[in-house]
Parts: C-alpha cells; structure tokens; sequence
C-alpha cells in the first residue's frame, strides 16, 4: 500500500521510526514535512499528490469527515499522578470540580475523577460541542466539555500540559481555573489570564475602529475551511460602505500579511485560536469575526455622535 504519514511537531521525531516499521511490512512509505496543527489540518492534498492509497495521521483523534481513507492513531501518554496530591490545597474550598484534559491524558480520566472523589469532591465531566469527540476532551476550538458544566461546578481543573488547552477553556467559563502540569510538576490558578485577554481584545477593537479597508483570512486547510463565513463578513463590511477581500493561504504567514499594507485590519476565519493568540505577531489589528462585529458596532455609534455635532 501507498501511505502518507502525517505527525504533529511534538511527534515528527518518530516518523523515521514508524516509516521504516511500515516499509518492513511491504507499504510505500512517505512523511509528510509540512506543519501540522491538528486533525482539522489533515495533508489529505500532498496524499493525493503522490497518489497515496491512505493517510495515517498520528497523535490526534476524528476532527471532521472527508472523502479520503484517513487512518486516525492516537497516541495515549500516562502521565504521573502523583501531582494531584498537590492539587488539593487549590481546590480545598470547591466541593465541585469541572474536569478537563486533552487527547493524549483522556484515558487517565477515571484515575484521576476517583482520586478526587476519593478525597470528598464531586467531579463533573462535560461534553464537547462535536469537533473534540469525548467527554472531558478540550481542543484549543472545542471547550464545550468546560463550557457545557459552567453552570453545575465550582471550579475547573485542568489536567495536562502547556497553556493552550486551558487558555480556550478558561475564556469560555467564569469558574476559578487550575491548571495541573503532571510533567512540569506544577499547580497553577491562571484566572488572571480572564481579564489579560479581555483587555487585549477590547485593544484590537478600539485600534480597528478607524479601520476602512479588512483582508479576511480563509485557509484551505480542510478543518478549518470555513468559505461561507468568509463571504458573510465581507458582505457585511461592504453593506458599511467599508472595502474587504477575501485572502487565502494554507498557512498564514504573517510577514506576508505585515507587506499587504493596503490593509488596516483582518479578520479570521481560520482557527478561531489565531484571533487569540497570534495577535502580538502582526502589527495591524487581527480580529474575531465577533470582534468585527463589535468594531462595526462603535463606528457606527461614533458616526452617530458625528453627525449631532
Ligand atoms: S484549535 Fe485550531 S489547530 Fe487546534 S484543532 Fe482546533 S482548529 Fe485545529
């Protein structure tokens, strides 16, 4: 068989590994070199490109349907849990606790929900909204099994590595948050980051307001290919009399964007992660299609104010 391999960064050190195991076993074996972001970024082109039969996408589950034979391998790590003991003095006044973890701990889930029910808590476990597929799953788009339990839990915990799982959790809920590292071996209460990226966007906003012209991005990765909205925004932006263009790239690059300097702003259609934390990459406001919203919003009152002048 013909196979494209596709993995993730944190997973590009074992292709060689797995391309010579599959090549023993008689397949036609090539890596794809591209990034790789998520299963919403599938090479399902470059598959096609070098006419493979299959590809097989390591360190992610399903994120969308596609006409193409995909072979998902997930890649389950066991972390230590011995940092959850450390965990407790954070949570010692929330008898209920929300909890979330990414892919790669998700199987660890019932160790660590009997740990704390062991120690008094009640644990609620929430459901994604569709693109992460099991319950007390987070992507960096799919917080819905946070977001979904706001309601019924006194705090959040998050268990897992890096920032950016619980960053997406955290902006979507209002409960105190505590991220638990098992690797680092660290406890960290990150609900400062709330009113950190509330006033970065409230920035982008007001620096947009002056805006007249706005390239809004559109990629071709098939996840997060998202045409209709792209044309949806434009049309709104020119119902104000305002000029957009609709710009396309797999992958943005943002001194590409920094040289269209035609642009006073742009709009994201892509991962809704960009909007959030590539803002500091690019010198013109980059904002959420709400954002947009928003900006429309106050040029409109400001003209309002104008025009009683
Ligand atoms: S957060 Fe962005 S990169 Fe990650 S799965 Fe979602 S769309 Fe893909």
């Amino acid at each position: 068989m013909r196979l494209l391999l596709q993995f993730p960064e944190g997973l590009k050190q074992q292709a060689l590994a797995y391309a010579k195991s599959l090549e023993k076993d008689g397949n036609e074996v090539s890596v794809s070199a591209s990034p790789t972001f998520g299963a919403c970024d599938l090479a399902i082109d470059e598959a096609r490109s070098i006419n493979a039969d299959k590809l097989i996408h390591f360190g992610h589950a399903e994120f969308h349907r596609v006409d193409f034979n995909v072979e998902y391998v997930e890649y389950n790590v066991d972390a230590p849990l011995g940092i959850l003991a450390e965990s407790l003095d954070a949570i010692l006044d929330y008898g209920t606790i929300g909890l979330v973890t990414t892919i790669q701990h998700i199987h660890q889930i019932d160790a660590i929900t009997e740990f704390y029910e062991r120690n008094g808590k009640k644990v609620v476990i929430g459901k994604p909204y569709g693109f992460a597929k099991k319950p007390g799953q987070i992507l960096g788009c799919d917080v819905g099994s946070a977001a979904s339990i706001d309601r019924d839990v006194d705090a959040f915990v998050y268990f897992g590595g890096g920032m950016f799982h619980p960053l997406g959790a955290l902006l979507s809920t209002t409960k105190p948050f505590i991220v638990v590292e098992p690797f680092a071996n660290k406890v960290e209460v990150i609900d400062r980051y709330r009113k950190l990226y509330a006033g970065r966007s409230r920035g982008k906003v007001m620096k947009a307001v002056d805006a007249k012209s706005f390239g809004i991005l559109l990629t071709t990765k098939n996840g997060q290919h998202n045409e209709a909205l792209a044309r949806i925004l434009k049309a709104r932006i020119e119902q104000d009399g305002l000029t957009a263009c609709v710009l396309t790239s797999n992958t943005f690059d943002f001194v590409s964007l920094e040289n269209m300097r035609e642009f006073d702003a742009f709009v994201n259609t892509a991962c809704p992660r960009i909007a959030i934390d590539d803002t500091d990459r690019i010198s013109k406001p980059l904002l959420s299609a709400n954002e947009l919203m928003e900006v429309l919003r106050m040029k409109k009152e400001l003209a309002e104010i104008r025009a009683k002048r």
